[in-house]
């Protein structure tokens, strides 16, 4: 059973459209009953040169890097890589870096995502969930995709706010040791990406709480 939770795309208040702060998100996540999360933030990877940690939950370094036609999440990386570069020269140099790279509500067009480029790319992961998608279809093209092409899945909330966090994740049969064993299992296809995205009204209030 895949019930080892993993929320592999969160936001702290080092992205300047969140106000989450580091530890409260640790202590939800544990909260929550997520085995790891994976910061985020947007082409910042300041959260992960500081030691926040807390007993029991793994945390996974990572970026959210905005590319020429969309975002590019990295993970297992602790350092950003330069905006606007394309998807193909961002995926390659996160891969150089040792990180997985995954490709983030690739067909939300009202959030930045990649849309059709993702069939050219190699070596990436697809994010089949992702919480904050106004629309669940976008989610649903995202996860055939993801089965036609056998790629490998990720999931996450992207959650701007505290009350958001573990909505959508990775899920996983095993709980994993390391960032390695996890991004190695998702590699080899151990992961699918699971959870429910926000409602519209839910959306709505959000926009206004991380903006004012
Ligand atoms: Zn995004
Ligand atoms: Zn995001």
């Amino acid at each position: 059973m895949n019930d080892k939770r993993y929320d592999l795309h969160v936001h702290s208040w080092f992205s300047n459209d969140c106000k989450s702060d580091p530890k409260d998100i640790l202590k939800i996540a544990k909260k929550n009953g997520l085995s790891g999360i994976a910061i985020t933030d947007h082409n910042s990877a300041r959260f992960h040169q500081k030691n926040f940690k807390i007993d029991g939950l793994l945390i996974i370094p990572g970026v959210e890097i905005s590319t020429k036609k969309g975002h590019v999440i990295g993970l297992g990386i602790k350092e950003t890589i330069e905006k606007r570069l394309s998807p193909e020269e961002t995926v390659e140099k996160i891969i150089d870096l040792g990180g997985l790279a995954t490709i983030p509500h690739p067909f939300d067009f009202t959030r930045k995502g990649i849309g059709k480029i993702i069939y050219n790319l190699k070596k990436i992961a697809v994010e089949t969930v992702n919480g904050s998608c106004p629309i669940k279809s976008f989610n649903t093209k995202a996860k055939q995709m993801a089965i036609e092409y056998n790629l490998p899945e990720t999931g996450g909330s992207d959650a701007h706010r505290l009350k958001d966090i573990g909505m959508a994740y990775a899920a996983c049969t095993e709980e994993m040791g390391t960032v390695d064993d996890l991004l190695e299992a998702i590699r080899k296809r151990k992961t699918t990406g699971e959870g429910t995205n926000l409602t519209i009204g839910e959306k709505m209030i959000r926009t206004f709480q991380i903006h004012f």
